[in-house]
């Protein structure tokens, strides 16, 4: 029961019309392996650049636990409210290990998954965060052509994953819960100055005064980097995802970021600068697997390891023949 293909620009015509089933496929040839779907995506998504890049990408992060799905689901729907069209996605470099996403997952937000201006889709499945992300980023291009004006990318807080989000959003929020007055222990220096802004989220049911001191504590660690690139001081808000508290507060102090970035062109600087880091990085990581799949090297680089085991050679030596018989 081979589906009769479809062509790219059936596809472009279909995407740019705002049809959502179009745009799932095209999404699944973006996160294919198969080398002539490959081919297809790269053609839509070229055709469908002209009619993308007018939203604002926003990445949300924070551990297990941290209430991300209930903060997307209240914040989609205030969107959806005010007449955006929302489109979720997602960064999970784990799912390639446990093969079933958690994030994104429709199951764990269940208004915003019926609302029709509103569009998830659950992490792609890759052997890399590189990978999981490029597609991740392709599959925002598609969603912008497809009308999307907002697009969530939502990600959890290991490893690299922030970064690689961080690289492909326009505002990086950051969701905490407050502890016992410890907020910044085990937190990483590098997600704090990504941050442009911190929600510290559950401030409700008796909460409310950890959260607040919590806010205080934030506030002055901000206030100790320098200032960003962007001239924007980083904030920190409060928030009940649950009882849909503080919700329109965040989204008015990412429409004043958005007003105050495209004013200075910081916005159109960014995104240019993430166009050529993509551009590298994606060099790299295609360089590198040609590299490593490569069966010639396979071999030899076994060759290289068992002589670097008995001492006949040096690994900057065995690493100069490997790459010289590439
Ligand atoms: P995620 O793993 O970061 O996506 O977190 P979830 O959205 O799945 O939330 C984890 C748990 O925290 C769930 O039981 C939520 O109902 C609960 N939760 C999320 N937001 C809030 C909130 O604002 N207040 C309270 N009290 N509970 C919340």
């Amino acid at each position: 029961n081979r589906r009769k293909t479809t062509s790219t620009e059936e596809f472009v015509t279909q995407i740019v019309a705002g049809n959502i089933p179009f745009l799932s496929r095209a999404i699944t040839l973006v996160e294919s392996t198969n080398p002539k779907h490959q081919q297809q995506a790269n053609e839509i998504l070229e055709a469908c650049l002209p009619h993308a890049n007018k939203s604002v990408r926003i990445g949300i992060t924070g551990v297990p636990g941290v209430g991300k799905s209930t903060f997307i689901e209240a914040f989609g729907k205030h969107l959806t409210s005010l007449g955006k069209k929302v489109a979720v996605l997602a960064v999970d470099p784990s799912s390639s290990i446990n093969k079933g996403s958690i994030l994104g997952d429709k199951t764990r937000m269940e208004e915003l998954v019926t609302d029709e201006n509103a569009f998830i889709r659950p992490s792609p499945s890759g052997t890399s965060l590189g990978g999981v992300a490029q597609k991740t980023r392709e599959s925002i291009i598609l969603c912008e052509a497809a009308g999307f004006d907002t697009i969530i990318i939502e990600t959890v807080g290991v490893g690299q994953s922030e970064t690689a989000v961080h690289s492909m959003t326009d505002f990086f929020l950051l969701l905490k819960l407050a502890g016992a007055g410890d907020e910044l222990q085990g937190i990483k220096r590098g997600i704090i100055e990504m941050a442009d802004a911190i929600v510290i989220n559950k401030a409700d049911s008796g909460n409310e005064k950890n959260a607040k001191l919590a806010k205080v504590e934030f506030n002055r660690a901000l206030h100790l980097y320098p200032a960003k690139e962007s001239d924007w001081q980083p904030k920190v808000l409060l928030a009940s995802a649950l009882h849909h508290q503080g919700i329109d507060a965040i989204y008015a102090m990412i429409e004043e970021y958005m007003g105050l970035v495209k004013k200075s062109g910081y916005f159109q600087q960014k995104r240019d600068d993430q166009n050529n880091y993509w551009l590298l990085e994606t060099i790299n990581q295609q360089l590198k697997s040609n590299f490593y799949n490569n069966p010639k090297i396979k071999e030899l680089l076994q060759q290289e390891i068992a002589k670097l085991e008995n001492g006949k050679t040096t690994p900057f030596t065995a690493a100069k023949r490997l790459l010289e018989n590439n």
